[in-house]
Parts: structure tokens; C-alpha cells; sequence
């Protein structure tokens, strides 16, 4: 990289409380074809009704939702690729404008033109979550797009220059394994504030039976080089965090980074499980039609079969709102993911906070690698860890308190 570093972020905190940032899906049109997309289907076939953008009044509506119905104060912009949506400066600065601070999930390789990310900027977007799959042929190779990691290196340039904030997302797919340390190293030289590390889960189209040993790997084959990334960012004070890898696959003092379906709510950077449950619906997703009915957290959960026969469950006085969140994320693990426990997981410690294998893990690989967890008493709190993680202190500037 060129250009001098953002200045590292000066503020920290133990503290966890449940996110408020919401999500929308624009549309699933994109300009790289990624193999491990969990959109695939959706991305390739036109005439997918996921596929087109929506107008841009059916995204400001669900934004307006967001922010009055569910209080959400920040909002990650995807679509596919937001950055080609016609009408994303306006959005963003409706968004922005309304107190819902815009972050866009990006492949960032528009932002190569310098005025593009100016505008985006002068747009009020809050920072950027760049997807970082892997450098040079590597990364042309898996987004399928040859010249893809030059402009994407071009655009984070762009970001340094006109103070862009920029965290970046790594899917730990076969591919990216072996750039885990030069992802991090990158993510050091343009002073990103955060990393986070994605297990390569079966998610929306990866649900479908694709997926194979040419990219799932082993958690024992993810772990060394996701250790050796995560000690170049710890060592550089940069937040660094893995999604959904079991709490067992790390040694004790690597488990305060580690988000499991029971930990997300309290990852500011990640989204509420409420609004998440209402745009996660087709409506909200599609160009055609009118948006839903908007639907509580607890109206959500009534529709698993895990909840949906308790008796007064959706005016239980005694269910605290970490209750209705806990629920939901063992209802995302469970049933929309196909998490299952491992024989070993009957005795382990964090058994009530960790999802335990991912869906088609244990067809791939086997349940061995799972080793309980020995402690006095089970943990009950899914913050046992992640109240040691220091994390960015996001937006302070905009009022957010903690
Ligand atoms: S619950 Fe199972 S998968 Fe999770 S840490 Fe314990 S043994 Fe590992």
C-alpha cells in the first residue's frame, strides 16, 4: 500500500450489550461470481425474484423500518454488490440522515475510482466491510474475475486517502487458508478496524448439497493458520473476530474472539436478531411486492417448532430480553443451519453457549475433533469469553452510548 495507515482506533471496551445494527439485502446482482457465494444461485439466474435490485423507495421503507420500528441506529447495506445499486448515495444518505449509521458489505472493486468512494463518503457512509477472500491469483481465481485483486488493492488505497474506514470480512474456505496471515498483515497496513474470519458455513444457496471437500475444510486444517492471522492482529490492537467455529477448535486463550450463533447479539457489528427476522423474509428481499407485516422477535421464534407449543410464551413476563435473543440464535443453529452437538458436547462445559458442528460438517469429517470442555460449573452467560475481547468503541462519535 501506498499511502499511510488510518490512525488505529483509540477506544476499547469490555463492555457487551445487544447490537442495534440491522440489515438489508438490495438485490442479489453482483459483479464477481464468487464460487463460495451463500447467493450463488440467486447471483447467476436473472430471473431469480431475489435476483434484481428493488426501487429505491421499497429500500428506503425498509430502512424507515428499521430505524422507527426497531430502533436500530446502524445499518450494513448489501445486495449483492451495493456499491452497483443505482441510487446508493441517496439511500445512504437517507439512511444517515434518519440517525442509521450506513455501513456497505463490499467487494469494494467500484471503489477503485477514487471519486466513487469520494461520493460514497460525502454520502455518509460510516465505513466499509470490505470481503478480503484471499490475495492476488488466489482472489481472481475464487471471485472468478480476472484483474479483481488489483482493483480491490487500488480501492483500499482510495480508503487510506480519503479516510474511509474500512473492517474486513474472510470467508475460511480451502482457498483462503494459506493468505490468512497476509490478509491480516494487509489489514495492519490500511489500519482496518476490525477482521472478522467466517467459517464456511452452509447458508442460503450452500444449503442446497454443493458444497464439497474442494472447499470445506477440516476445523483442525482452519485453525493454525486462523491462529497464526489472529496473533498478527491481536498484536497490532486490531479487533479480530471468527464466526461460527466451535469454542472447543481454539486453546482457552483464542475463545474470547470466537461468535457463535449465542454470541452475535453482542457484536455491535453484527445484527439484531428482531429486524434481522423481518428483512430476512422474501418480501423484504425482492424487487416485486409489498413488504410484510412487521413481526417482535418472540412472533419470530413462535414459528420454530421449538417454541411455537409453549404456552404463553409470547407474553411471558418472566423472558427477558437476552431470553428472546438466546432463543433465536439456538433456533438460527439449530434449524436454520443444521448445527448439530457432538457426542462429546454431553459433557462439555460451553455445551449452553456454542452451537457445536456446523450442518454438513460431520458427513465431511466426523464429530472427533470435538473435546469437551472441563471447568467446575457449566457456563450459562453466552459473554463467558467475549467480555475478555477489547472491541472498537463503534461510533461514539455519532452518540451511541454503551
Ligand atoms: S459444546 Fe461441543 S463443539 Fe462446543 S466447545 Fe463443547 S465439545 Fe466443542
Amino acid at each position: 500500500m501506498s499511502q499511510q495507515p488510518l490512525a488505529p482506533p483509540v477506544n476499547t471496551t469490555t463492555k457487551r450489550v445487544l447490537t442495534r445494527r440491522g440489515v438489508v439485502w438490495l438485490g442479489q446482482t453482483c459483479n464477481l461470481r464468487c464460487r463460495f457465494c451463500y447467493f450463488q444461485t440467486r447471483i447467476e439466474a436473472k430471473d431469480h425474484p431475489e435476483h434484481p435490485f428493488m426501487g429505491l423507495d421499497k429500500a428506503k421503507a425498509i430502512v424507515d423500518a428499521l430505524r422507527n420500528h426497531y430502533g436500530n441506529n446502524a445499518i450494513d447495506i448489501q445486495g449483492g454488490e451495493p456499491t452497483i445499486y443505482p441510487g446508493i448515495e441517496e439511500l445512504c444518505e437517507h439512511s444517515a440522515s434518519i440517525g442509521l449509521l450506513p455501513t456497505l458489505i463490499t467487494n469494494a472493486l467500484v471503489l477503485a475510482k477514487r471519486e466513487a468512494c469520494q461520493r460514497l463518503k460525502d454520502s455518509g457512509v460510516r465505513d466499509l466491510l470490505v470481503s478480503v477472500h484471499g490475495l492476488g491469483q488466489n482472489y481472481d481465481d475464487v471471485v472468478g474475475v480476472p484483474g479483481a485483486h488489483k482493483k480491490q488493492m487500488v480501492a483500499l488505497d482510495n480508503c487510506v486517502a480519503i479516510g474511509m474506514p474500512v473492517r474486513f470480512n474472510c470467508v475460511l474456505t480451502k482457498s483462503s487458508l494459506p493468505h490468512l496471515a497476509d490478509v491480516a498483515r494487509l489489514a495492519v497496513s490500511v489500519g482496518a478496524r476490525a477482521v472478522n474470519f467466517i467459517a464456511f458455513n452452509p447458508f442460503e444457496d450452500q444449503q442446497k448439497g454443493e458444497r464439497s471437500l474442494d472447499d470445506v475444510a477440516a476445523y483442525g486444517v482452519v485453525a493454525p493458520p486462523l491462529l497464526a492471522a489472529m496473533d498478527v492482529l491481536n498484536a497490532a490492537g486490531i479487533e479480530v473476530n471468527v464466526r461460527y467455529i466451535p469454542l472447543c477448535q481454539v486453546p482457552e486463550g483464542y475463545r474470547q474472539h470466537l461468535y457463535n450463533f449465542q454470541q452475535l447479539p453482542y457484536d455491535l457489528h453484527e445484527w439484531d436478531y428482531a429486524s434481522w427476522s423481518w428483512t430476512d423474509m422474501k418480501p423484504q428481499r425482492m424487487r416485486q411486492g409489498e413488504l410484510s407485516p412487521l413481526i417482535s422477535l418472540r412472533q419470530a421464534n413462535l414459528r420454530s417448532p421449538m417454541f411455537k407449543n409453549v404456552p404463553g410464551y409470547l407474553d411471558d413476563p418472566s423472558l427477558s430480553l437476552d431470553d428472546e435473543y438466546r432463543h433465536s440464535a439456538l433456533i438460527r443453529a439449530r434449524e436454520h443451519c443444521g448445527y448439530k452437538p457432538a457426542p462429546a458436547c454431553e459433557h462439555c462445559a460451553a455445551k449452553g453457549i456454542c452451537d457445536g458442528f456446523h450442518g454438513d460438517y460431520a458427513a465431511f469429517f466426523g464429530f472427533g475433533e470435538a473435546q469437551a470442555i472441563q471447568a467446575a460449573a457449566p457456563f450459562t452467560d453466552p459473554r463467558h469469553y467475549i467480555s475478555q475481547q477489547r472491541k472498537v468503541v463503534e461510533a461514539e462519535d455519532a452518540g451511541w452510548a454503551l
